[in-house]
């Protein structure tokens, strides 16, 4: 305990003789002369406590006396829990007829570990350094001889108490150590395993807990589940309400899953914690059967689809949902993790929003994706992406009019990898951006050679992402490789889905009014699979208008699909856009769109996507055919027309 007596000197002397206690009282008293014992004391205190030491109160012994040795081991007690221990006893051996000294002093020792004792006798048998073995520790028990001269009385005890009060201070700095490695060891250990936003545990903490899970788990019939879940677009949303807010519904959904465990799982012993991001897990064990774990996240999901309220205003989220489970995906807590990842990288990337349940297979995906993205970010650096080309006529003169280059990934043993393999990918990596330079500087490069070789004037369509928008050095960025290969800003240009359009109307606005000015001609792709709203186009730079391919295929099988081709054509024309039909596979969809007057076709009809040499012969070759093409018709017009009489 810490001594709340701490300044006093506080001296118990124990002696059966009375002359010899009313000896010590004389020589320890305050009044006992001469000076020298005094000075000792005080400089004794200065070098251990510096000069602050009060100097009165330094030289000052406060001294009680015992005849017995119990009584003693009784006042030790009384000063030790009183919080006024004494700094030295000083004890006589042989007191007739209680317990002796040494016996007396090992019961002390054992009240108070730091009260130095010192055994006084005039006839000590035994080998005094055998003392510190008897009453450990051997720098708290000391011999004296009586009988004593007083001064040599006044230096021990001067010396004594000074040292039991720099035992004191440095104790008390130990604990002060002790306390703060403790503090920061907490600490330490929050931030290691805890979240600091949510206060949940994080990832490293989730894995540690669910392994403790399944070595808890009570039998083979009770699974242990992980349930993964990644807050649909968060980063949008974010970016949207502010960061201050999303914080906010962060630490909001935490506590919704939380509470929600705490209701399914009465024993407390369900845990929820951030992964990522935006990215929650909740860990359940003792579940009976799949039934149950269906039930469960089913509850998990809908929990989230309730809507939060963050910034005064109703958001409704959505979460694609993956889920494992012990012992079925993994015997351990990272496989049983691997698999939900897996599955939520699943949902997110075919099904969107909704739950994911762990097939076998999937773990082959993910470790596919581990080694392809180290692969993907080496393949930019190292130039092995490209683009692929493919035409798009103009219906009513039939002359290649636009390309659209597509980005192939040509790996250096020639296999070519299609973009809905990296392209997703390099979206969630967030090296869209770069991938997309790489496309670009291809098509600059492209274009460079087949000026070389003839006039060229057909612009090159390059797709967009909808991540690239928040770009703010995109522009800059299209600019400096345009003038780095001496390209027109008319040959080149961005096609979009509409998707992104909606969801951040004002961002996009900003960047396509930039991009629009820079003069490139901005082409909503996929155009009938989001919202299909022309009106929002209206206030847009967009120039033309790409039909998904999916309307283009049902166009000669179903009037709906036809009719709703027209209307749209209709609607473009109305606000002056062009429109070019995607996916164009048959001569009946060639010629039903010729017969619409749609503008501009694309599809494996005409040409499927082609490396750019062969691209180049296929224009020429084209150019060549539609030249004959052109005169012959031209001859059988001049054949028809009547021949003049003379
Ligand atoms: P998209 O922009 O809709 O591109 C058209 C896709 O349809 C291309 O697939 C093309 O090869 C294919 N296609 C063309 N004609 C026909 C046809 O008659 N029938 C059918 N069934 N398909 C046809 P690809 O090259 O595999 O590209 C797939 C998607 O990858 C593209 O769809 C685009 O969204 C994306 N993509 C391609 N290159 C890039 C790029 O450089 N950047 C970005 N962000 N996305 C790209
Ligand atoms: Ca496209
Ligand atoms: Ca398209």
């Amino acid at each position: 305990m810490t001594p709340d007596d701490t300044t006093s000197n506080r001296i118990l002397v124990v002696d059966d003789e009375t002359v010899v206690i009313e000896e010590y009282i004389r020589c320890l008293g305050a009044n006992f002369r001469p000076d020298l014992a005094n000075t000792t004391l005080k400089d004794l205190e200065k070098v251990l406590f510096g000069d602050e030491t009060n100097e009165d109160d330094a030289a000052t012994f406060n001294v009680q006396s015992c005849d017995q040795g119990q009584a003693a081991v009784e006042a030790v007690a009384d000063a030790f829990n009183s919080g006024r221990p004494f700094s030295i006893v000083f004890m006589d051996i042989r007191m007739a007829p209680g317990i002796n000294g040494i016996e007396a002093a090992k019961q002390i020792r054992k009240l108070d570990p730091n009260v130095n004792i010192v055994i006084v006798t005039g006839s000590f048998r035994s080998d005094p350094e055998d003392l510190g073995n008897q009453i450990p520790p051997a720098d708290k028990i000391f011999f004296f001889k009586k009988p004593f001269h007083a001064v040599e009385c006044r230096q021990w005890a001067a010396a004594l108490c000074g040292k039991w009060h720099a035992d004191l201070a440095l104790r008390q700095v130990n604990e002060m150590l002790e306390q703060r490695v403790a503090e920061r060891t907490s600490a330490l250990h929050k931030l290691a395993y805890y979240d600091p936003l949510t206060e949940l545990p994080n990832r490293l903490r989730l894995i540690e807990e669910l392994q403790s899970m399944i070595d808890e788990a009570d039998g083979p019939d009770l699974h242990t589940a992980v349930v993964l879940l990644d807050i649909e677009r968060f980063s949008f949303l974010n970016e949207t309400i502010g960061y201050d807010i999303g914080t906010k519904l962060l630490k909001s959904i935490g506590t919704r899953l939380a509470g929600l465990m705490n209701a399914i799982d009465g024993t407390g012993s369900a845990v929820v914690g951030r992964f990522g991001d935006d990215e929650f897990a909740c860990l359940i064990s003792g579940i009976a059967d799949q039934n149950a774990l269906h039930m469960l996240a089913e509850q998990i999901r809908s929990k989230i689809e309730k809507p939060f309220v963050a910034g005064g205003r109703d958001l409704f989220l959505k979460a694609s949902i993956g889920v494992s489970w012990h012992p079925a995906h993994g015997r351990d807590a990272q496989a049983i993790f691997r698999g939900a990842e897996a599955a939520l990288h699943r949902a997110k990337r075919k099904s969107g929003p909704g739950i994911t349940y762990y097939k076998a297979e999937m773990q082959h995906r993910a470790r596919h994706k581990f080694s392809i993205e180290s692969e993907l970010r080496q393949a930019i650096s190292s130039g092995q992406i490209g683009a692929y080309f493919q035409p798009q006529l103009r219906l009513s003169t039939g002359q290649t009019a636009g390309v659209e280059a597509l980005a192939r990934w040509i790996r250096p043993d020639g296999s070519i990898i299609p973009p809905s393999d990296f392209i997703p990918l390099s979206e969630e990596m967030g090296i869209i951006d770069g991938l997309f330079e790489s496309v670009l500087h291809f098509v600059c490069e492209s274009l460079s050679l087949w000026r070389e070789e003839s006039d060229w004037d057909i612009p090159i369509s390059v797709n967009l992402s909808p991540h690239q928008l928040r770009n703010p050095n995109l522009l800059d960025d299209i600019r400096q490789i345009l003038r780095g290969h001496n390209i027109d800003q008319k040959l080149i240009n961005v096609e979009l889905t509409e998707t992104m359009l909606l969801e951040d109307f004002k961002l996009a606005h900003a960047a396509l009014t930039d991009l629009s000015s820079y003069g490139l001609d901005i082409h909503i792709d996929d155009f009938g699979t989001g919202y299909s709203s022309l009106s929002y186009l209206v206030d847009l730079p967009v120039h033309t208008l790409k039909v998904d391919r999916s309307f283009i295929a049902r166009l000669t099988e179903s009037s709906t699909d036809a009719r709703f081709f027209q209307a749209i054509l209709g609607l473009a024309k109305a606000i002056d856009l062009d429109v070019i039909a995607e996916g164009v596979e048959t001569q009946e969809q060639f010629g039903l769109l010729q017969n619409f007057g749609c503008d501009l076709a694309q599809g494996y009809f005409i040409a499927e996507p082609m490396p750019r040499q062969e691209f180049h012969a296929w224009c020429i070759a084209k150019e060549d055919r539609t030249n004959v093409l052109r005169t012959i018709s031209l001859v059988a017009e001049e054949r028809k027309r009547p021949v003049p009489q003379s």
